[in-house]
């Protein structure tokens, strides 16, 4: 059904669209690597912004081989709840489109 991905894909526009707060890439690095000055601001952000949890969550891939171990244990704790909280953003966005689709079907 042609309609269901499009309608997906303008969900995750929507959702990834970025807001006047959202962080760019670059300074999503940095904060990954410690060295962002406004750290608790970027914090407050990200954690309710699905658009930079995303841009962190592709980020991390590229870097989780570069992470020294002294940072890990931090490190991993934020990003696992960032990661459960990208999960669950998922989950809701599947089933807004899931249960939108079904009732076509029905
Ligand atoms: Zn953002």
């Amino acid at each position: 059904m042609p309609d269901r991905g499009a309608a997906e894909r303008a969900l995750w526009k929507g959702a990834l669209s970025p807001t006047e707060g959202c962080l760019t890439l670059e300074e999503l690095e940095r904060w990954s690597d410690r060295r962002l000055p406004d750290r608790a601001k970027a914090n407050a952000h990200i954690a309710r912004c699905p658009r930079c949890q995303t841009e962190l969550a592709m980020l991390r891939e590229f870097q989780s081989a570069a992470t020294h171990p002294a940072e890990a244990d931090a490190v991993s704790w934020i990003t696992a709840d960032l990661e459960r909280r990208f999960a669950e953003h998922c989950v809701r966005l599947t089933l807004a489109v899931g249960s939108a689709s079904d009732r076509n079907h029905r």
